[in-house]
């Protein structure tokens, strides 16, 4: 892979701050993206519509992964907007797991049996272009203290709750105190048992996992489980590998989450390669979801058809313990649906 030099540079700086301080000067111009990546100006327009749409943000430490003037690169597919956003096929909706139905209780989404989802935090580190939140109220759903006070409740009404989720956004982009607290809350109620942490930002900004998540998270008495986002081996650098192998130490269990995406991960040796890149960093791969019909997002999708014949291929290539199970999220459905 070939990196730009400066980025080098700029990025061994970078990591020398703070997980907040790398937040909030993660890049957030369509055109200061296309420059450092040396993209040449038929990239701009499009990035600029897309950015209207959803605003761009890529910190530097994953833009440290991403080659140097290579408009195919897979992680820069997954941050740059394309023109193609505004596409807008029949089917395609702004919210397409229909969770708007399905919130009991401020902050909080009941459709599964025994878990729940509790949206910790609005924000999110890096905007991934395909995201089926990309036209999430956010706004209307970040519960302050007092009106976690809700969910809390709901929680402890329902004894056969016995896994807590937190979700995004991205949780991780909330603070410790915030999430201490959150997490000291839920670990009073008798009938959970487990804190699952759904979240990339272990991935883009590997100090996350600083001494202050790891006091919090390894203090619980649940158990917990964290589902990372990670959808190419070059995702995984040593940093996010040392950030793994710190989470295991604190007794986390770890799972990775992709989703099959056209012109990203749409091959079976770059699948069985993040499998085998996963299970170096101590990370078993969970699910492989194929995309959500979220608008905006059509040029990632990949046919059914297709994505099965994929995972079939994949099959002679790895152990079933590396095998992530290919899912649909079908709204009104008990659970994800095998395809
Ligand atoms: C995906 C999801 C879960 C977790 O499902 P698992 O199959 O247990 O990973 C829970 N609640 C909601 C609303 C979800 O979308
Ligand atoms: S990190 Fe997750 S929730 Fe946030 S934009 Fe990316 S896919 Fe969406």
């Amino acid at each position: 892979m070939i990196v730009a030099s400066d980025n080098h540079e700029r990025v061994s700086a970078a990591q020398r701050r703070s997980w907040q301080q790398q937040l909030s000067h993660a890049i957030r111009d369509p055109s200061i993206l296309c420059k450092r990546l040396g993209l040449d100006a038929q990239w701009l327009t499009g990035a600029h519509t897309g950015h209207g749409l959803f605003e761009v943000r890529v910190p530097e430490a994953y833009l440290s992964r991403i080659a140097y003037n290579d408009p195919a690169d897979p992680l820069l597919r997954q941050v740059l907007p394309l023109g193609d956003e505004t596409l807008s096929p029949a089917g395609y909706v702004t919210d397409p797991l229909e969770e708007a139905s399905h919130q009991p209780a401020k902050g909080l989404i009941h459709k599964y049996a025994g878990r729940v989802l509790l949206i910790a935090s609005p924000t999110c580190a890096v905007n991934c272009r395909y995201c089926f939140r990309r036209h999430f109220p956010y706004n209307e759903n970040s519960p302050s203290r007092a009106q976690w006070q809700d969910a809390l409740q709901y929680l402890r009404d329902d004894p056969s709750i016995h896994e807590a989720i937190l979700s995004g956004g991205d949780p991780l982009a909330a603070n410790d105190r915030q999430l201490a607290w959150l997490v000291g809350e839920l670990e009073k109620i008798p009938h959970l048992k487990r804190l699952r942490i759904h979240t990339r930002l272990p991935v883009v900004i590997p100090d996350r996992v600083d001494s202050a998540l790891l006091d919090w998270l390894g203090g619980t008495r649940l158990q917990k489980v964290m589902v990372l986002h990670i959808n190419h081996a070059n995702e995984i650098d040593q940093a996010v590998i040392d950030a793994c192998t710190q989470l295991k130490a604190a007794g986390v269990t770890l799972l990775n989450q992709s989703v099959l995406l056209r012109g990203v991960n749409d091959c079976v040796e770059t699948l069985a390669t993040l499998s085998e890149r996963l299970f170096e960093a101590g990370v078993l791969p969970y699910y492989l979801h194929v995309l959500d019909p979220v608008k905006g997002a059509v040029h990632f999708d990949v046919p059914d058809d297709e994505a099965r014949t994929l995972v079939t291929r994949l099959r002679d290539h790895l152990p079933g313990f590396l095998m992530p199970r290919l899912v649909r999220e079908v709204p009104g459905e008990a659970s994800k649906t095998p395809l």
